[in-house]
């Protein structure tokens, strides 16, 4: 079925990265099979939690770990859990416990906007975030004093290339919490392909993204200690309702952590550079513009694009290109965080050869004297 043409939809090239207000990610034909199928079935939910906790288990040998609605939930879940252990009862009414100490360490530098802040996640909990150093850095004695107060329930660290700053070492933040007998949280939301690093610092959970690049319908996941992810799946008994996962998102998230399992890491970043290479080598010969790759800021396993635009010799600065593609049919979106630098940058990933051949016949027709 053609969507755009049934429903009036504007195709589009997104060659943004796991963006949310395109889409984020393109299933595969097998995961987005299983999530069909899994909307015309009935299940036992608590069974489908059960088969993700195994699956996840498998995937990046953590004890646990469950399907939310989205990370931007299980953040607020997770920390709601906190609050809340298994207690039903502070369970039904979190998240206003008055009684119950409600402070959240943030480094400040981690304190992101990924299309809101994340400060506001914390607050949907009935906490309140604690913002440790300053946006330059983090160090270790900004932690400590940020940590020794009776009213701090746990440590959040943000694992992402939108954090500012230097600092924490995430190793050294989470011994400092420990020794105060204090959890720590790691939102690790475009991370999936280094869900293994995060866990091995000893946080007790890290969540990611399932709709980014494990590319499931939209779905979060907590993974690591048992108590943390059960009391955070408790949380569907309180404040978690409106946080659900679905159940064709479950199923999508099982099928696309079997695909994850049976890849092969080698191919797949050949795929990525040959993508790279292919409009690297188109750009190269367009007068004004060049292109150079950017490896990923904080490691996951692929490189982007960036291309250096010359008002001078292409005709128009990075800013008008940007949106003369951005206006062009079908549109083309790219990030676009550095074009004060006259750059732009773009995440190839997700996109086919073909679009990506329609990129580069884009930027020769936008170029002077075309
Ligand atoms: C994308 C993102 C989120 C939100 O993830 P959703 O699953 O879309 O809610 C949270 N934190 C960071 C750092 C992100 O990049």
């Amino acid at each position: 079925m053609n969507l755009y043409n049934r429903y009036n939809l504007t195709p589009v090239i997104n060659a943004r990265g796991t963006f949310t207000p395109l889409g984020v990610s393109r299933s595969s034909t097998i995961t987005a099979e299983a999530a069909a199928a899994a909307l015309q079935s009935f299940f036992i939910i608590t069974e489908l939690q059960q088969r993700a906790s195994e699956a996840i288990s498998a995937w990046c040998g953590a004890p646990a770990g469950a399907v939310t609605h989205c990370v931007a939930s299980a953040i607020t879940l997770s920390i709601s859990a906190v609050r809340t252990g298994l207690d039903p009862e502070r369970i039904a009414t979190a998240p206003n416990l008055p009684q119950v100490p409600n402070k959240v360490v943030l480094p400040a530098g981690h304190a992101v906007n990924y299309g809101h802040e994340i400060i506001q996640d914390i607050h949907l909990a009935g906490a309140e975030a604690v913002l440790a150093g300053n946006e330059n850095g983090c160090e270790s004695r900004d932690l400590e004093s940020a940590l020794d107060d009776p009213q701090v329930i746990c440590l959040l660290l943000v694992s992402s290339r939108l954090t500012r700053g230097h600092g924490p070492d995430f190793n050294q933040a989470v011994k400092l919490a420990h020794a105060r007998g204090l959890p720590v949280i790691i939102d690790g939301a475009a991370q999936d392909m280094r869900v293994e690093d995060l866990l091995a610092c000893g946080a007790d959970c890290v969540l990611v993204s399932a709709h980014k690049y494990l590319a499931s319908p939209t779905a979060g996941l907590i993974i690591g200690k048992r108590d943390m992810v059960t009391a955070t799946l408790a949380q569907e008994k309180g404040i978690g309702r409106a946080m659900k996962a679905s159940k064709e998102a479950i199923i999508g998230v099982l099928a696309a952590i079997d695909e994850r399992l049976e890849l092969d890491i080698g191919l797949w970043r050949c795929e990525q550079d040959h993508k790279l290479k292919t409009l690297a080598d188109r750009v190269g010969v367009i007068a004004g513009l060049t292109a150079q790759t950017l490896v990923d800021p904080v490691g996951m396993p692929f490189a982007r694009l960036a291309i250096d635009v010359d008002a001078n010799g292409y005709g128009r600065d990075a800013g008008e290109l940007a949106s003369a593609l951005r206006d062009g049919t079908p549109p083309i979106y790219l990030m676009e965080d550095r074009l004060e630098e006259g750059r732009l940058v773009l995440e190839l990933v997700p996109l086919t050869i073909g679009e990506i051949d329609c990129i580069g016949d884009r930027l020769e027709e936008l170029a002077d004297g075309y």
